[in-house]
């Protein structure tokens, strides 16, 4: 849809890689949209992951005993969050849609992706309770989590041997993104790349090309308990 705003937060330290030619097949199809398009790739900004004290310029609301949640919160009232922190608030805000594409590491995502959502979406920015699930601050967005995996699709079925791929989604989907009020798009999959013919990676890319020309047009899931458990 023309004049939409789509930030890709990308962890994968290859741009030949399968997330690389994701991430890519994004931006042109997203770009031919009329959609404007940034892309934050982690690894190739070298985006610090840890959360430390490093995050808050100058003084601290507490000297004595450390409390990151609570220095964060009270840097970001200041406007005293580190530079890299706040550029990553205000591409975030100005998104419509947030994708994040990136390998699945330990049935989660990278920690270079963990480390950006721990820094990125601080209390008073995204949420603070009891603004959190449907009214947190950052609600009228989407996001939708698009990924690869080592293993098959049938490992990842309920009673395979990984289990529903749904079970790693919830921390992802439902207790970061719509924690924070954003409503979640059905994720994207492509289930083990590394094992499939050129032509059925081909054709991976061909289906997430096909996917993004409609994407305006899908309802967000169902967020809830049911959609991973049931
Ligand atoms: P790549 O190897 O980069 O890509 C696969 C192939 O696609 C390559 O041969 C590449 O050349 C080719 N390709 C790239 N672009 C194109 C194109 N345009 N057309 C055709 N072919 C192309 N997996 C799990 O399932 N569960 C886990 O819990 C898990 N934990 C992990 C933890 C760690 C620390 C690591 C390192 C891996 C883990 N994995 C796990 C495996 C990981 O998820 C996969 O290795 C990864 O998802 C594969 O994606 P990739 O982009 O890195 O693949
Ligand atoms: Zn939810």
């Amino acid at each position: 849809l023309p004049g939409k705003k789509v930030l890709i937060v990308y962890a994968h330290q290859e741009p030949k890689s399968l997330n690389g030619s994701l991430k890519n097949v994004t931006v042109e199809e997203l770009s031919k949209q009329g959609c404007s398009v940034t892309v934050s790739d982690l690894y190739a900004m070298q985006f610090e992951p840890r959360a430390t004290r490093n995050d808050i310029v100058g003084c601290l609301h507490n000297s004595e005993k450390f409390n990151y949640g609570v220095e964060v919160r009270e840097a970001y009232k200041r406007g005293d969050l580190s530079s890299d922190v706040i550029e990553e608030q205000k591409k975030v805000q100005e998104a419509d849609l947030l994708i994040f594409q990136f390998p699945l590491y330990w049935l989660s995502m990278p920690a270079i992706m963990k480390g950006w959502m721990d820094r990125v979406l601080v209390e008073g920015f995204a949420h603070q309770f009891p603004n959190c699930y449907n009214s947190g601050y950052l609600k009228n967005k989407l996001a939708l989590f698009s990924f690869t995996t080592g293993g098959s699709q049938e490992m990842y079925t309920k009673g395979g041997i990984s289990g529903d791929i749904r079970y790693a989604l919830w921390p992802m989907q439902h207790g970061i993104m719509h924690y924070c009020g954003v409503k979640v798009l059905a994720p994207h999959i492509c289930f083990a790349p590394e094992s499939v013919s050129e032509e059925e990676r081909k054709e991976m890319l061909l289906a997430w090309a096909q996917r993004l020309k409609t994407l305006w047009k899908e309802k967000p899931i169902d967020c809830s308990p049911e959609w991973y458990f049931k």
